[in-house]
């Protein structure tokens, strides 16, 4: 996550740790599981719920993946059972893998590693000391391959207690904190006669602590976000609890209080291996607002407004009636009105809508509950009205273009919902929703012009829909980086989580000379050099969009969504000054 630092009138610092948001072994474990839930459409059982948050379980629970005790609850036979990111002990594994269910390990590789250590040492006769909480599944999972021969030690405290051992190996429990871990090795000497030390804490969990020591020791206040039953985010509030001045361990922005913030010049932000980022992102805003209550003003309003522009989607009507603009100047059609404004509603109905039926595990912001929760009706209604207002237009613009939008309007209406005739198979297609994202966009701001035109076969529209095609299909691929990286929950019809970061930004960067590569041939041949030029130029933009998402310097969704969008409103203003 992005380091951010936002100061107030009362200069107030507050910082962001970079570390927060769902660890690399508990996203794996969502994506794992959604991949199943569109592959297979049947019921997904894992075994335990995949992290303790209220809204992404009920979210998880409405993509038809269920947390369930134990293996016996489930009645069906050849149901999928996903073992958690913790991991359980290889009995336990054997006696479900013995059952009638198609069993799927989504144990954390990490997980796995120190299972590795523990059972390659166990055979070799070793005792094992596990450094953690006896009664968390991933240590109960550890347990299970000591051969019998294991201890559970909280602490060093709890080391002397344990009996002589011949030869005992020392693990930990991959959130364990490096100090605790240390200092019971330390202990561990005493009593062993042989002793080897495997620190497992995972990586991920070291630079959460690393971060978390560093800031804690300068800051006035430290805000520790997770739930209250989770391992890691306790031991991370007992480390800021001993560095900081003040320290608070919170699951929700609601139990923050103005007294908490009294002659605090600093904060620091951190949060446990489960906590969603969007969870984060809602402390930051109530930290903001308690700790420079007195400049709430001007600015707060501006701010809100700016976030419902964004959030109620008039930001991407604008954007589509730039990206229109653009292609009526690619194409050489004469620039109108009735066009832009349809290009313009169409967007803004279908990303009203969509926004409606959205659920990504995330508690709705103040501009997602006012829009989303408390007007849902008004803007449904709005929704609907612009949408039949741009059927409206494009019926004045010659019948098939009426009937392409009508057509494109319906899918997209009803994608978010259960779509009948099979056509559920193709929502669930692999990067379907990116897909026809994009063919809408391409059909309403690139073919449509060129059709009113009689050119439906010119070069000059075809390059429009091709250009216009591909940046869309960026466009959808950026905000799946951005939404992933505010770990909302969305399916593999998303080409993020179908395809992974890699093959994302593999794609994203082959578009981006592919485009480029066609504009500079096209400058260099003579076609309309100056527009070329204008639109090779606009490409940089790109670039830079795609090099700061690269670095992880992801800012939260709002200000994502607007930088993402504003690509169009850059492209039209370079062309709108060429011939
Ligand atoms: S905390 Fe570390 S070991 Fe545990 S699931 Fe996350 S990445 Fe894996």
């Amino acid at each position: 996550m992005i380091e951010f630092v936002f100061r107030m009138k009362k200069k107030a610092q507050i910082t962001v740790a970079k570390s927060a948001g769902f660890c690399p072994g508990v996203k794996n474990a969502i994506d794992k599981v959604l991949e199943l839930a569109a592959q297979r459409q049947k019921t997904i059982y894992t075994l335990g719920p995949l992290i303790h948050n209220k809204q992404v379980i009920e979210t998880l629970r409405e993509k038809n993946i269920l947390a369930v005790k134990s293996a016996a609850e489930i009645k069906e036979k050849g149901a999928i059972l996903v073992i958690r990111a913790h991991g359980i002990p290889p009995e336990e594994e054997a006696r479900i893998r013995a059952l009638e269910l198609e069993v799927v390990d989504a144990t954390c590789p990490l997980v796995k590693r120190v299972q590795e250590n523990i059972r390659a040492y166990a055979r070799k006769g070793y005792s094992t000391i596990i450094v953690g909480d006896a009664d968390h599944a991933e240590v109960l999972g550890l347990m299970g391959y000591t051969e019998g021969r294991g201890f559970v030690v909280s602490g060093p405290e709890e080391v002397p207690g344990l009996p002589r051992l011949e030869k005992a190996n020392i693990v930990a429990q991959t959130t364990q904190e490096t100090e605790v871990f240390l200092a019971a090795a330390a202990a561990a000497r005493k009593i062993a006669g042989e002793l080897e030390v495997s620190n497992t804490i995972c990586n991920p969990t070291k630079m959460r602590q690393t971060e978390t020591v560093e800031f804690s020791r300068n800051s006035d206040l430290v805000i520790v976000v997770g739930g209250k039953n989770s391992a890691n985010t306790a031991r991370l509030f007992q480390i800021c609890e001993r560095l900081a001045k003040k320290a608070v361990h919170i699951e929700r922005e609601d139990e923050l209080e103005k007294a908490l913030f009294q002659g605090a010049k600093s904060i620091f932000i951190t949060a446990g291996a489960s906590t969603p980022t969007w969870m984060t992102d809602k402390v930051l805003e109530k930290a903001r607002e308690l700790a420079g209550h007195e400049a709430a003003g001007l600015m707060d309003h501006l701010s809100f407004a700016w976030r419902l522009v964004v959030t109620g989607s008039l930001y991407t009507a604008l954007a589509a009636t730039a990206l229109t603009y653009v292609c009526m100047r690619l194409e050489g059609a004469p620039v109108s009105g009735k066009f832009l404004l349809m290009a313009g509603l169409f967007a803004f109905s279908l990303h009203m809508a969509h926004r409606a039926a959205e659920k990504g595990g995330a508690e709705p912001d103040k501009a997602r509950r006012l829009l989303f929760i408390k007007y849902k009706g008004a803007t449904r209604l709005v929704s609907l009205a612009s949408g039949a207002l741009a059927i409206f237009l494009s019926a004045a613009l010659g019948w098939q273009i009426f009937l392409a939008a009508a057509f494109f309007w319906a899918v997209g209406m009803l994608y978010p919902y259960k779509l009948p005739m099979g056509l559920e198979k193709f929502a669930n297609f692999p990067a379907s929703k990116d897909i026809v994202t994009a063919a809408g966009w391409t059909f309403i701001c690139a073919y449509a012009p060129g059709l009113r035109q009689g050119w439906a076969l010119d070069n000059s529209t075809q390059l429009a829909v091709f250009f216009v095609f591909l940046l869309v299909f960026m466009r959808s691929l950026l905000f799946g980086i951005s939404h992933a990286h505010s770990d909302l929950i969305a399916g593999r019809e998303n080409f993020y989580k179908a395809a992974g970061p890699r093959l994302t930004y593999f794609a994203l960067f082959s578009i981006f000379l592919l485009l480029s590569a066609i504009l500079f041939t096209l400058k260099g041949s003579g076609w309309r050099p100056e527009l070329a030029a204008a639109l090779l130029t606009g490409m940089l933009y790109y670039l830079a969009l795609m090099l700061f998402f690269f670095f992880g310097r992801i800012p939260e969704r709002v200000a994502s969504e607007a930088l993402i969008d504003a690509q169009f409103l850059v492209l039209a203003g370079l062309t709108y000054y060429t011939k």
